[in-house]
């Protein structure tokens, strides 16, 4: 069943990137995604979340991988069920499934997946107010993903994050793997709102932070109906020699492995891939070497040589993730070239006026930015955004419109190196295509 569908996918996949393939592949036989899971010996683990989903599903499928089993593993993104398809037959070999599935699922669609693909391990990284016009109120993505809970594996787990109050509240009732941050990791202290996850997800009165990470991200508990964070198994201790090294705590004893994505996001997505990988049932060297080998996934602080110039290019896609994107510039203490692109295409979501929640006002003079550029569809709002901050006028360039010439007017310009371009998601592909088409960066299958 599974050996035919994929020799038609592979067909397939050479035109038209990942989706199509797997479209035809659903429609053919609807139930190739229970079909082909249930073949598998190792089990899906299936990531979903707000933000950091890529990133933890890749560093979780490394660690996988670093056991020496082969799997399926939506690389690229493409994280809606004519993906997760496509990922599990590209997979196949003649008479061979592959020994275990790695898969990042769309908030949306993981209510959807995890009944086809009854999960060993579901990992929730967060829940944040996201794409708005896309999902509605936070409470219908958290029904979502409560959906999916009860369509684990018989013996599954869902892996969960022990600071976000909505993502813990899954796990009452269930066998469940909390991971925390317990030690002092912050970059600059809390950043942005908590928003409308500050509210207790069972009685609604308002939760007391006695550590706040980020965002509503921390120490919990709530004062009204006394929930409060679970105590997690995998709580990261620690994080030393520039942020390079995690301790993290296990019941199996401390941890230490290598870690080299920048921001304090990243590091609740490490923390998220080694509980995945604790509950998977693999050793503290498997993870490390798992870890050791794993890249920035798509879109996530990527490093570009672009004719001789040093580039970064990370996605921004909502205020939180901007924050930290922005803290992990920071960072870097170099001058620096900043572009700005903003799209409001359907999927970078129509409305910026999240853009006024990004905290701006605190960031903006921590850069060291010689020069700023805005650039994309919505160039102008960007730049009034940054006015407003603070930011002086003769120290930003508008380049309204399409943002691979303003990317490319702002290279052209020859200022401060390295030159950090923030990009929404579809400013992020048309700028990539640039490099692609210069052989910088390796092309990603669309989903
Ligand atoms: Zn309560």
């Amino acid at each position: 069943m599974g050996a035919r569908l994929a020799a038609w996918a592979s067909r397939l996949a050479g035109r038209g990137g990942s989706s199509l393939p797997g479209r035809v592949a659903l429609r053919l036989a609807p139930t190739v995604l229970a079909d082909v899971a249930a073949e598998i010996p190792g089990g899906v683990v299936l990531v979903t979340g707000t933000n950091g989903k890529t990133t933890t599903a890749a560093l979780a499928a490394a660690e996988v991988r670093a056991a020496g089993h082969r799997i399926a593993h939506n690389r690229s993104g493409a994280n809606l069920l004519p993906g997760l398809a496509f990922a599990l037959l590209e997979a196949y070999r003649p008479g061979a499934p592959p020994d275990a599935a790695v898969l990042e699922a769309d908030e949306a669609t993981v209510a959807r997946a995890a009944p086809r693909l009854r999960p060993r391990l579901l990992v929730v990284t967060n829940f944040f107010r996201d794409q708005l016009d896309r999902y509605g109120e936070l409470a219908t993505t958290v029904g979502y993903v409560r959906a999916a809970v009860g369509h684990l594996a018989r013996g599954g787990r869902a892996v969960l994050n022990a600071d976000d109050p909505q993502v813990a509240q899954l796990g009452e009732g269930i066998e469940a793997v909390y991971y925390g941050i317990e030690g002092p990791v912050s970059v600059f202290g809390p950043l942005g709102d908590p928003g409308d996850a500050r509210f207790c997800p069972k009685c609604g009165t308002e939760l007391v932070y006695t550590v706040r990470h980020y965002a509503h991200l921390g120490r919990w508990y709530c004062p009204g109906c006394g929930i409060r964070r679970p105590t997690p198994e995998i709580g990261l201790a620690g994080v030393g020699d520039g942020g390079s090294v995690l301790t993290v705590r296990t019941p199996g004893g401390e941890w230490h492995l290598p870690f080299g994505l920048p921001g304090v996001y990243n590091l609740y997505n490490a923390v998220a891939a080694v509980a995945a990988g604790w509950a998977y049932g693999l050793d503290e060297a498997t993870v490390r070497r798992g870890l050791a080998s794993s890249q920035a996934a798509f879109g996530r602080m990527e490093q570009i040589t672009y004719r001789g110039r040093e580039l970064r290019l990370a996605l921004v896609k909502n205020p939180t993730g901007f924050n930290q994107v922005l803290a992990a510039v920071a960072a870097d203490p170099r001058p620096k070239t900043v572009v700005v692109a903003i799209n409001d295409l359907d999927a970078d979501g129509r409305d910026v006026s999240w853009l006024w929640d990004v905290d701006f006002e605190t960031l903006w003079p921590r850069l060291g930015a010689a020069h700023w550029w805005v650039t994309g569809l919505r160039a102008r709002d960007m730049a009034v955004r940054l006015k407003y901050a603070g930011c002086p006028v003769d120290r930003m360039t508008v380049h309204d419109g399409d943002p691979d010439r303003g990317v490319l007017a702002a290279l052209a310009d020859g200022g401060a190196e390295p030159v950090y371009v923030l990009p929404t998601y579809t400013a992020l592909l048309t700028v990539r295509r640039v490099f692609e088409r210069q052989g910088a960066v390796r092309p990603f299958r669309e989903g």
